[in-house]
């Protein structure tokens, strides 16, 4: 047990526990205590059913604990229920040989979270050393059932960037953004959902007069929506929700066409040939200094210049690590100087940052110069583009909107 959250406490339970001890016998046994008490609804007051892709997608981490349960979990009362739940069901059917491992692991788990309370911290603790196991079950499931499950910061998957960038990187429903930047470094705020669901086994009435379509795993069936929108569409898709999402999916795909190259393996030679070339700069001016805090693109530019924007993350996202290493193996083996390179885009910005340019032009007008500096030939023009996101990104190019 890693982390203090429902799936890895189910799935330590499950090392200690008798068969049946299959997913759902074991999801089942923590939650369906809790959904079968009353008044425990979904949004449109049924019961909560813990469908095999509820108990999968909770195991994989990848949908919190059902709205539902959790609410049902926040009064002591319901943890003294939890303690006659396990006393009843789950103590007696501990595998003997195994349940020493398991609560070993579940205390270790306790011991090394860093976000439990202390005083939480060593309450269990010392159910645990007392030997009072079934209040320490009791008790864990309560707190874990309240603690978040999905996984939080991830990295950003290559094959989501084009979702994104039709998307703008932001939530189509709420409009929250689906790229987090924790310093410096893009972090994932969003899933990929199918719209048509993989699985409607819960509502297949509603979704029968729909054609499943052909390729379900195609991207025009797949849309991103941020965590929450995405999990409640998971939990329980609705034909409503369909349309809406199809709607959605079909504006944005007609808007968006992918001006943006993000697959092309011949442009990271191009690129590679733009920085060798730009590694020739020997010019003796001075060097500029670099800001510490670099700025993020977000923050840099304007608003009104939507389009440029997106294209510019959708570069940055794509190549970012590709040039970065690039860089670092040049410094390493002294081809190239990042420092030097950085201080010359920056002393060509600022000449073209003189109030006349939009940022656009301003773009435009430096991979103009990356292509002239490091002498390849319109054919790398895209390259050069790529490189000049990266600056925009990592140093000095635009500065901050002002606020
Ligand atoms: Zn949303």
């Amino acid at each position: 047990m890693t982390e203090l959250c429902f799936a890895e406490f189910a799935k330590c339970l499950q090392s200690g526990i008798q068969p049946p001890n299959d997913d759902k016998d074991v999801v089942g046994l923590l939650l369906s205590w809790i959904t079968d008490m009353p008044g425990v609804a979904d949004k449109k007051g049924n019961p909560v059913n813990i469908a095999p892709s509820l108990v999968s997608d909770l195991l994989k981490r990848k949908v919190d604990v059902p709205k539902a349960i959790k609410n049902a979990c926040t009064t002591k009362k319901v943890v003294t229920e939890a303690i006659k739940h396990c006393t009843a069901n789950v103590i007696p059917y501990l595998n003997p040989i195994l349940s020493d491992d398991m609560f070993e692991a579940m205390g270790k788990a306790v011991e090394a979270d860093t976000i439990i309370a202390i005083k939480k911290k060593k309450e269990l603790t010392a159910l645990l050393k007392n030997g009072k196991e079934a209040e320490f079950l009791g008790q864990m499931l309560i707190y874990i059932i309240n603690r978040e499950n999905r996984v939080s910061n991830s990295s950003i998957v290559s094959d989501d960037i084009p979702l994104l960038a039709e998307a703008d990187y932001e939530c189509p429903l709420c409009h929250a953004p689906l790229v987090d930047y924790v310093k410096n470094t893009p972090v994932k705020k969003y899933e990929v959902i199918k719209i048509y669901p993989d699985d409607i086994s819960a509502v297949v009435s509603e979704f029968d007069p729909i054609p499943k379509p052909k390729k379900i795993d195609a991207p025009g069936n797949r849309i991103v929506l941020c965590r929450d929108h995405a999990e409640e569409y998971m939990v329980e898709p609705t034909a409503e929700d369909y349309f809406r999402l199809r709607e959605i999916k079909d504006r944005l795909s007609s808007t968006y066409s992918l001006r943006v190259d993000i697959n092309d393996a011949t442009l990271e030679d191009e690129i590679q040939n733009v920085l060798y070339g730009l590694a020739g700069i020997t010019d003796d001016t001075e060097l500029e200094e670099l800001s510490l805090d670099a700025l993020r693109l977000d923050q840099k530019i304007l608003p009104e210049n939507r389009l440029l924007k997106n294209d510019e993350t959708t570069r940055v996202l794509r190549y970012y690590n590709f040039i970065d290493n690039l860089f670092s193996a040049m410094d390493r083996d002294g081809t190239g100087d990042f420092d030097l390179i950085a201080s010359e885009i920056e002393v060509a910005y600022k000449k073209l940052d003189t109030g006349q340019l939009s940022q656009d032009e301003i773009v435009e007008q430096l991979a103009e110069w990356i292509k002239n500096k490091s002498g390849v030939g319109n054919r790398n023009m895209r390259a050069c583009h790529i490189v000049v996101a990266y600056f925009i990104q990592n140093c000095e190019v635009f500065r901050e909107i002002p606020k």
